[in-house]
């Protein structure tokens, strides 16, 4: 019987190519990542933090125009 060469890296072995500056999550060579205001964020946080990034466009529809 000829031994099994995995061909496929488990991640978690692989080193980390850097951290996500909002949870530490660890991302990986060919994970998502977006480098924002010298943060990089993971494909987790990026909803939240678009959120809290574009909450002065924030606005309700229908509602009336908010005045700042
Ligand atoms: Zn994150």
């Amino acid at each position: 019987m000829r031994p099994i060469f995995r061909t496929l890296q488990d991640p978690q072995q692989r080193p980390a190519a850097g951290l996500c500056s909002l949870c530490g999550g660890e991302l990986y060579p060919g994970d998502d990542a977006w480098q924002i205001n010298q943060l990089l964020i993971c494909g987790d946080c990026l909803p939240a933090y678009a959120r809290q990034l574009l909450a002065p466009h924030h606005q309700i529809c229908g509602g009336e125009e908010e005045t700042l």
